[in-house]
């Protein structure tokens, strides 16, 4: 996982972006996260679209340590509270038309 941290003026953004929301710099270097965050908030959605094969999905928004947040689908087993910390995999989040995409999953920590 990747942050790319603005040249100009030090924000770190995730995904990458073409110009920095708080100096309006283009150039950023790339850095590596290392995977561990804290769950901000979460939804279990039960009405998936095609491609994902499970009957429930939990989904969450979580905040890297070093302070970016990020999107990814949950897996993990027993109770998903605020606050619990977790570590992002990367797997196959959904199959369309045969071919498998992938994103964040995080687990618990
Ligand atoms: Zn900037």
């Amino acid at each position: 996982m990747y942050g790319y941290r603005c040249k100009k003026c030090g924000k770190l953004h995730h995904p990458a972006r073409l110009v920095c929301d708080k100096c309006e710099g283009r150039e950023f270097t790339e850095e590596i996260l290392d995977g561990e965050g804290t769950l901000l908030t979460y939804t279990r959605v039960h009405n998936l679209p095609a491609g994902i094969d499970k009957p429930v999905l939990d989904f969450g928004i979580v905040q890297m340590r070093e302070g970016v947040c990020v999107s990814g689908q949950l897996d993990i087993d027993g109770e998903i509270y605020t606050g619990m910390k977790v570590r992002a995999t990367e797997g196959v989040v959904r199959v369309m038309n045969g071919v498998e995409h992938t994103g964040f999953i995080f687990v618990k920590a």
